[in-house]
């Protein structure tokens, strides 16, 4: 599993999700950033900064 957590791009924000591939965890992470932080144009290097934020996670945590 993947997890990104918002506020670690976004001071204050306590959104974070979770998929099984990271490409699911940076496309939500860009809707989340669209549709909470009018963030209109995501450009490349805020993917970059997504994926530098993508930590995994055990499956025993889940
Ligand atoms: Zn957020």
């Amino acid at each position: 599993m993947k997890r990104f957590d918002c506020g670690t791009l976004v001071p204050g924000c306590d959104w974070h999700t979770r998929a099984e591939d990271e490409a699911e965890v940076v496309r939500r992470a860009v809707e989340h950033l669209r549709v909470t932080h009018g963030e209109e144009v995501i450009r490349p290097s805020m993917v970059d900064h997504i994926k530098q934020r993508v930590t995994d996670v055990q499956k025993t945590e889940a």
